[in-house]
């Protein structure tokens, strides 16, 4: 089963029994992103233990694959005091970054949960994202039974809208 995600837009490609392709509200940029349900669980399952607070974690991928196959989910811990925003140790976030320089691995999406709210980005969001190569994943927690993920990515001094799908 595909679970598609919303998206302002969904453009389908059906190829090869997966189920992706890029807004075309993004300009010519297309950009493929499959997740497997696997992966989207662990996710899920990190990001549902952390409420009422906001979840946060990385997906990283071996450096040589460019695609976003073999992701690997890493849950980090969410100083802020509060609900509505996450903050992570400087010092756990150097860890990480050396650890996944470590194993060959590149950082491919920050990935963290609005508890309350939908998954747009806030301005914060965008004002704290120095990760280009990146993609942001905001996993909305609204509902929980019911989370919606959206992905962005930089693009220009902005920030483009991405499609995902999850595959078994
Ligand atoms: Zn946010």
């Amino acid at each position: 089963m595909v679970q598609r995600f919303e998206s302002a837009n969904w453009n389908l490609n059906l190829s090869n029994k997966q189920v992706i392709e890029a807004l075309p509200c993004c300009g010519e940029e297309k950009a493929n992103m499959i997740m497997s349900e696997g992966v989207w669980q662990t996710i899920l399952d990190h990001l549902k233990r952390e409420l009422p607070r906001e979840g946060v974690g990385v997906l990283s991928a071996p450096a040589c694959d460019k695609g976003y196959a073999n992701l690997h989910y890493i849950p980090l811990h969410n100083l802020a005091a509060d609900e509505a925003h996450f903050r992570v140790d400087p010092a756990e976030w150097v860890s990480l970054l050396h650890e996944l320089e470590r194993k060959g691995e590149c950082l491919r999406m920050i990935v963290h949960s609005h508890p309350a709210a939908s998954p747009a980005i806030s301005r914060e969001d965008m004002l704290h994202f120095h990760y280009p190569d990146a993609c942001l994943l905001i996993v909305s927690l609204r509902r929980p039974e019911n989370p919606k993920g959206r992905l962005y990515k930089r693009l220009g001094g902005g920030f483009e809208r991405l499609s995902f799908a999850v595959s078994p």
